[in-house]
């Protein structure tokens, strides 16, 4: 999708540090990273978050889950880690392409903010 930052990160127009990359699935290090460990897992193409998903993308989201937990166990997170979406304005979503957070190093708390 033209004009999407992430479309960009994955077609490899905007440069990014990947961490892992396969046909379906891009990773990068975040650019402001909120944990010592700050992760983005985004599907290659174009979907603008969870709320847009359907049952035809239930692989996609079993390839990205299974991603992320390759890399936790690759960046040492033995002791655990957080892996979010955020969806929407209310839910905190300020790049309008699908994408997971996972955050590790620290001690996460609950509610986040
Ligand atoms: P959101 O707020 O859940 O939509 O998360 C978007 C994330 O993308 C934020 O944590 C940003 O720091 C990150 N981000 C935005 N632009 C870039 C970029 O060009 N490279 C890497 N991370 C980015």
């Amino acid at each position: 999708m033209e004009d999407c930052v992430f479309c960009k990160i994955a077609s490899g127009e905007i440069s990014s540090t990947i961490v892992y990359q396969d046909e379906n699935v891009v990773a990068f290090k975040d650019l402001e990273p909120q944990a010592p460990k700050h992760i983005l897992f985004i599907p290659r193409r174009h979907i603008a978050s969870m709320a847009d998903m359907t049952d035809a993308d239930g692989p996609l989201l079993a390839s990205i889950f299974t991603a992320a937990s390759k890399v936790a166990r690759e960046l040492g997170l033995e002791q655990g880690y957080r892996f979010l979406t955020n969806v929407g304005p209310q839910g905190g979503q300020s790049v309008s392409h699908l994408h997971f957070h996972l955050l590790g190093g620290r001690q996460m708390k609950w509610p986040p903010g």
